[in-house]
């Protein structure tokens, strides 16, 4: 006869055997799973994107972030060339919008203050003086509607209430991501808004083409498409200047080790404590072009940045200090990652010499941004 005790023990591993079967038919999707719970109790989810020659992107639908990139080195071989979390809980906590979708304003906006049709609005203050990549709660720390989902593409909506971070308008951005067969993903943005306001969201991967977050980025040599560059104060807010990058250490017009000129005594790179800057690229006409590359020597990987933007912000990863504990437990130091945001240039609402960065209704911001990876 089987005691109390042993039917017990019988029947609680099969009750939760039970359960678990309840939370895989849930999420039958393939390429769908539950990535953790956020404090409020709400579920998010990561979804695996593929292509053929065996790319694969994580996203998640908070901050509509990029968790992991595989792309191959030289010899095929893949690595995941982007930093991030493990975890759901570090997102939620962590300052550095890895992978995300930042915004309204992707950079800054000097004082967090700008007029618009003769009214000022003030936004959330969370840089310094300054309001940096959306405010407090920026669309990074958000969580994202999916709205369809398949082995290639990710369409996610976030609706940005009236007055969200004080920005006026409510504004449905719709990011999609597609990693296609020729090893490109893929960004499309659009957005509508029902009171005129401003919007300039960008993608913040932190790029280590090497595949291992341990070495710095200094090797990797960049190339950016642009003559000219927008200088900044030593609070990081763009001056209205629109300068030369010829005869200076911001001068990528030919691929350059980003380490090369780094340290060099120059008044910008002291402002931005390295690179910290948006380049003004060449040919803004609406359409998609070369915007930057960066090699690995290393791997023989190579990343090209296409987009519609007028901009491109290269940070080096400054503020990386090791204290932020990555996947797989890799402290990220200094400069071990580095961001290339397409965007308007930063400060755009208060500088009036730069293109304009107004939304109003009736109009559908579209936007699409490439990163592209191949290998010599
Ligand atoms: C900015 C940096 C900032 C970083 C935050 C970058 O886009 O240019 O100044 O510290 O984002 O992670």
């Amino acid at each position: 006869m089987l005691s109390r005790k042993m039917i017990a023990l019988f029947a609680i591993p099969v009750f939760f055997l039970f359960l678990n079967c309840g939370e895989s038919a849930r999420q039958a999707t393939p390429g769908k799973r539950l990535f953790g719970k956020l404090q409020n109790g709400k579920e998010v989810y990561m979804y695996t994107l593929k292509n053929k020659n065996g790319m694969s992107a994580e996203i998640t639908n908070y901050g509509a972030i990029v968790v992991s990139l595989f792309a191959p080195d030289k010899n095929g071989k893949m690595a995941d060339v982007i930093l991030g979390y493990d975890s759901l809980k570090s997102y939620e906590r962590g300052g550095a919008y890895f992978g995300a979708i930042v915004g309204r304003y992707g950079n800054r906006i000097g004082k967090g203050k700008f007029t618009l049709e003769g009214k000022e609005y003030q936004l959330t203050i969370n840089d310094g003086e300054n309001h940096l990549h959306g405010g407090k709660i920026g669309f990074s720390k958000k969580l994202w509607t999916t709205d369809s989902f398949d082995e290639h593409s990710l369409k996610m909506t976030l609706d940005s209430p009236d007055g969200d971070q004080g920005y006026p308008g409510e504004v449905k951005l719709t990011v999609t991501y597609t990693l296609n067969d020729n090893n490109e993903l893929e960004i499309h943005y659009s957005a509508t808004t029902n009171k005129p306001t401003i919007l300039n969201p960008t993608n913040h991967c932190y790029f280590n083409l090497t595949g291992n977050p341990e070495n710095t980025i200094l090797n990797q040599e960049l190339m950016i498409n642009a003559d000219k560059y927008t200088p900044i104060d030593n609070e990081f807010i763009t001056t209205g200047e629109i300068a030369d990058v010829a005869g200076t250490p911001m001068d990528f017009r030919t691929p350059t080790p980003v380490g090369k000129r780094i340290n060099d005594d120059f008044v910008q790179l002291k402002n931005g404590k390295g690179y910290d800057h948006n380049w003004v690229l060449r040919d803004y006409n609406g359409k998609v072009r070369e915007a930057a590359t960066v090699y690995d020597p290393s791997s023989g990987r190579e990343l090209e940045v296409l987009t519609d933007q007028p901009g491109i912000q290269f940070y080096s990863g400054n503020f990386l200090n090791g204290m932020d504990v990555g996947k797989g437990g890799i402290h990220y130091q200094h400069r071990t990652g580095m961001c290339l945001e397409t965007q308007h240039f930063p400060d755009s609402p208060n500088k009036k010499n730069f293109p304009s960065v107004e939304l109003k209704p009736g109009q559908t911001f579209n936007s699409t941004t490439i990163y592209k990876f191949t290998t010599k």
